[in-house]
């Protein structure tokens, strides 16, 4: 049996970027996968999305998705993939500012360029939106969208390029009360590591019922992908930037790849299975999304719905991140908990955890597992 340094479990967005970058730190990594890189039932399994700075004062996440962005870009032009779309993110809001300036004051202190547009503004500068009860706009001007299921595979590819060993399997939950010596996969192999990281999204909580379980939303997303009328540029960039529509809880982006609109409800859904969960929108979904697209893009009333997605988002009580140790077995770590925002911090998460677990750097206390509740109370978006 083959021993590695650390051996971590999921390629999603998390577990590529902490396997990425512990092969460029030297060490020798097993990255382990039930279904697929980027698979259509994992959350980062979709075609896009969103890289934003805003966080409102939740400068953090500012500040991370800041050093993800540019790690993003070097990917990208390493593997020589254009899976980054600077569309730009337009903030809307109403009458209630104060998030909005809350984000300003953050984007200002951490060096991130944006405008400001009031009403007027918006209805000149973009008429294909339905303004009703918005007052204002902040754009990022820099930020855009991530082609998630792609830049997820290329990381994993990147990875493998560093000597990460990828392999498909799906491993068993780990039963020891102190520290792991090895884990078994379902099809009776056994991988000895120093560490072990469980980056596995909605599946935390399935693996650790008792300590993750209870402390782990995992909720119901619809995503959906209206076509656009032939030869309409007005849907697509630069006419149309990323939107975030904020006291609707919506949140979409423009025509990227003739993929058509995206548009979706942020609120957060049923709870849900990842393994068995439908992955066909509900007629009652498609029903008041058309409602709500007549709304805010009236030229898309009658549009048809081209192509949906049905995703789980793993939200963590307030949702920060879940990134800390198994209490009892001391080199077995939790990263996940990307509460329908972590995609965009793959390489940051991964940065992270690479120091959690070579340096000793200091933890972060938001991202402990002893500040995570069993009650839901959303603060973070
Ligand atoms: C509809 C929707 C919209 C979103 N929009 C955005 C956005 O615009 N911007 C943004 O930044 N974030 C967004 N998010 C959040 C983001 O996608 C997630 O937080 C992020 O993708 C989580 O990545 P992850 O690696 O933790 O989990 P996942 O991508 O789910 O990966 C976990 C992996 O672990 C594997 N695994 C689990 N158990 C095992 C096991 N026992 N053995 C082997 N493998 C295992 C799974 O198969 C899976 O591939 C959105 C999420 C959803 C659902």
């Amino acid at each position: 049996m083959k021993t590695y340094d650390v051996a971590v479990i999921g390629a999603g967005a998390f577990g590529a970027w902490t396997a990425l970058h512990l092969a460029r730190r030297g060490k020798s990594v097993i990255l382990l996968e039930a279904y697929g890189p980027g698979h259509s039932r994992s959350s980062s399994g979709d075609e896009s999305r969103i890289i934003r700075m805003g966080y409102g004062k939740d400068e953090i996440y500012t500040r991370w998705s800041q050093r993800s962005l540019v790690q993003w870009k070097e990917l990208f032009a390493a593997c020589g993939q254009k899976l980054f779309y600077e569309t730009g993110v337009l903030w809307l809001v109403g009458a209630d500012e104060t998030r909005l300036n809350e984000t300003r004051t953050t984007l200002k202190r951490c060096g991130v360029s944006f405008e400001d547009f009031d009403s007027t503004a918006l209805q000149q500068k973009y008429p294909q939106i339905g303004l009703d009860g918005i007052r204002g706009a902040v754009l990022e001007p820099k930020s855009g969208v991530l082609l998630a299921r792609r830049a997820v595979a290329a990381t994993v590819a990147r990875a493998v390029q560093l000597k990460v060993i990828y392999e498909h399997g799906l491993v068993e939950a780990p039963r020891t009360k102190s520290k792991l010596q090895a884990l078994k996969t379902s099809s009776g192999e056994e991988i000895a590591a120093g560490q072990f990281v469980f980056a596995c999204g909605a599946w935390l909580a399935k693996l650790f019922p008792e300590v993750v379980g209870p402390r782990l939303f995992v909720t119901r997303q619809e995503v959906f992908y209206f076509g656009l009328p032939a030869g309409d540029s007005r849907f697509a960039p630069p006419a149309l930037p990323t939107f975030l529509f904020q006291n609707d809880e919506s949140y979409g982006m423009p025509d990227i790849e003739s993929r058509g609109l995206k548009i979706a409800l942020d609120a957060h859904g049923v709870s849900v299975d990842p393994d068995s969960q439908s992955r066909v929108v509900s007629e009652e979904s498609v029903r008041k999304m058309r409602e709500y697209v007549a709304r805010r893009f009236p030229a898309l009333k009658d549009a048809p719905i081209a192509e949906t997605r049905v995703c789980q988002y793993e939200n963590s009580s307030n949702g920060d991140f879940l990134i800390d140790r198994h209490p009892e077995m001391e080199n077995v770590w939790f990263v996940g908990g990307g509460s329908g925002h972590g995609f965009k911090h793959g390489p940051a998460v991964g940065e992270f955890v690479a120091a959690q677990l070579l340096d000793r750097a200091p933890t972060e206390p938001r991202f402990l597992l002893a500040t995570k509740e069993t009650i839901q109370h959303r603060a973070v978006y």
